[in-house]
């Protein structure tokens, strides 16, 4: 592609919105050509754009996903906290539509995930999973969409179909962080990711729509972007 990738913001005016057009305007592969937050209208910030960002809110997806339909524009998910119905129309437009939909963005959370499945194929089921994760006040879902994703890899690793306890601690300003517990007799293992900057996410999100662009149709995850 000719020039740098042109993107159109969902949720501009957030924490990881601000992040994003911060990185952005030092990096010359990336332009922001639209920004839009809650009361703007989502279809005139599209028109411009080869590919949408949203760090908004769940509620917003219907129109994101309408008016990429519209436009045929690739999108990077970054919101989490859908709901069953909200992720059936995501799963939809990735029918159409090349579509990074990733709980979290960071390269070191998603090395997280890697070695969680590796670990727990190890370990086995006498070893039992318990996932703790701590975010700032604002946060508006519980649990994480990461804690969540990291459930889905335990159930699927360890061939069960119990719910892995997670516990979610909203303190401060933590930007994230996520445990797994390995519990097995005589002995426990821990892995952590802490994350002490938004950037982190940004910089992955910018990757991932810098990837997409020209990906056919798909639902694709932010371990298809690293190659993991
Ligand atoms: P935030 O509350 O600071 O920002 C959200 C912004 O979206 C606000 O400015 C709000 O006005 C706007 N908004 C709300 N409803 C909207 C709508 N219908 N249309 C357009 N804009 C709307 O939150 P944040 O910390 O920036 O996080 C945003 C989302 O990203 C959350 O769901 C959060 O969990 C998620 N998040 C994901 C990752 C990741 O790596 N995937 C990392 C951090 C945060």
């Amino acid at each position: 592609m000719k020039g740098p990738v042109r993107v159109s913001l969902v949720g501009a005016a957030g924490r990881m919105g601000k992040t994003i057009v911060d990185l952005a305007s030092n990096d010359p592969k990336i332009d922001i050509v639209s920004q839009c937050d809650l009361g703007d209208a989502i279809e005139p910030a599209m028109r411009k754009s080869d590919v949408a960002i949203d760090f908004s809110h769940p509620d917003a997806i219907e129109e994101i996903c309408r008016v990429a339909l519209q436009y045929r524009q690739p999108l990077v998910i970054g919101t989490t906290g859908h709901s069953a119905e909200q992720r059936s129309v995501i799963e939809k437009t990735a029918e159409s539509l090349p579509v990074v939909f990733a709980s979290n963005f960071s390269v070191g959370v998603n090395a997280l995930f890697a070695l969680t499945r590796r670990a727990a194929e190890i370990l086995g089921r006498e070893f039992n999973a318990e996932i703790v994760e701590t975010h700032h006040r604002m946060k508006k879902d519980a649990p994480s969409g990461s804690a969540k994703t990291l459930a889905e890899i335990l159930n699927k690793a360890q061939n069960i179909t119990n719910q892995v306890p997670i516990e979610s601690i909203r303190e401060g300003n933590v930007v994230g962080e996520h445990t797994v517990f390995f519990s097995g007799p005589g002995e426990r293992l821990k892995l952590t990711h802490q994350a002490s900057s938004r950037e982190i996410f940004a910089r992955g999100a910018l990757r991932a729509a810098e990837w997409v662009i020209d990906k056919p149709p798909g639902l694709y995850a932010m371990q298809d972007v690293l190659g993991l």
